[in-house]
């Protein structure tokens, strides 16, 4: 319960930010601004927009959590070509990586046996780690996924050569809103949420995430998920 409350408090909290800086600036123009000058008014409507697609990727995660926490939360599980699934990840990744000059590399060997996983969820897992991946990688790095079977299990790492977790900050980096650094994360529109959707996933799987990463050299995301 008091988990529960503490949760509407943040979210109230995280939704307050950009709904003030959008009415904000929208009163700065009506005031005057839109008469004045034309490029500064641009430079504010730009603003007000990239708040409200953080306040859309608030929600989005939001309802994704809360679905996911749903008692009747049910999952699809099917036995699923991991690699395949990865690539396809790898594709709608694609555009934001090359943005940045970044890489993505996928090791998956031939012959893997096949991953009992919900497939819209895994998408989700793959996504945000990818995300993220590129978001916390300087231009011109590197991200990787490696695939290889463990012990009956399928272990995926998601690597990057980015600017890695703090050793303090790692226990807790898969708490809600948790963020090592809080004006970074939402300069890249990020909600905090993506990490806690990820491992709430893989737990419903039955499956386990764990990280390593050094300040300044990169990040390692592995995730184990049951074989078919
Ligand atoms: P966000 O929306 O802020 O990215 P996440 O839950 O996905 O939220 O991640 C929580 C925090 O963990 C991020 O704010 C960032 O500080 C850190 N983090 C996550 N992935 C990485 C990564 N690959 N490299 C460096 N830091 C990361």
């Amino acid at each position: 319960m008091l988990f529960r409350s503490d949760f509407v408090a943040n979210v109230s909290h995280e939704l307050r930010t950009p709904v003030a800086v959008i009415k904000g600036y929208g009163e700065t123009l009506l005031d005057g601004a839109l008469d004045e000058s034309a490029e500064r008014s641009r430079r504010f409507v730009e603003i007000m927009v990239s708040h409200a697609e953080r306040l859309t990727n608030l929600i989005n995660d939001i309802l994704t959590l809360s679905k996911l926490e749903a008692k009747d939360a049910s999952l699809a599980l099917h036995p699923l070509d991991l690699c395949g699934t990865i690539r396809k990840a790898q594709m709608l990744m694609e555009d934001h990586a090359r943005s940045k000059g970044i890489r993505i590399a996928i090791h998956c060997p031939d012959g893997m046996p096949r991953v009992l996983a919900d497939q819209g969820q895994l998408e989700q897992v793959l996504l945000n780690l990818l995300d993220n991946a590129i978001k916390y990688t300087p231009d011109g790095g590197d991200v990787s996924i490696c695939v290889e079977p463990s012990q009956g299990r399928l272990q995926i790492s998601v690597s990057d050569t980015g600017i890695g977790i703090p050793s303090k900050d790692l226990p807790r980096i898969f708490e809600r809103f948790y963020r090592v650094d809080e004006g970074r994360s939402r300069e890249q529109g990020g909600t905090g949420l993506g990490l806690s959707i990820v491992k709430h996933i893989v737990q419903l799987h039955g499956g386990e995430i764990s990280v390593t990463s050094e300040a300044g050299k990169g990040s390692v995301f592995t995730v184990t998920l049951p074989e078919a």
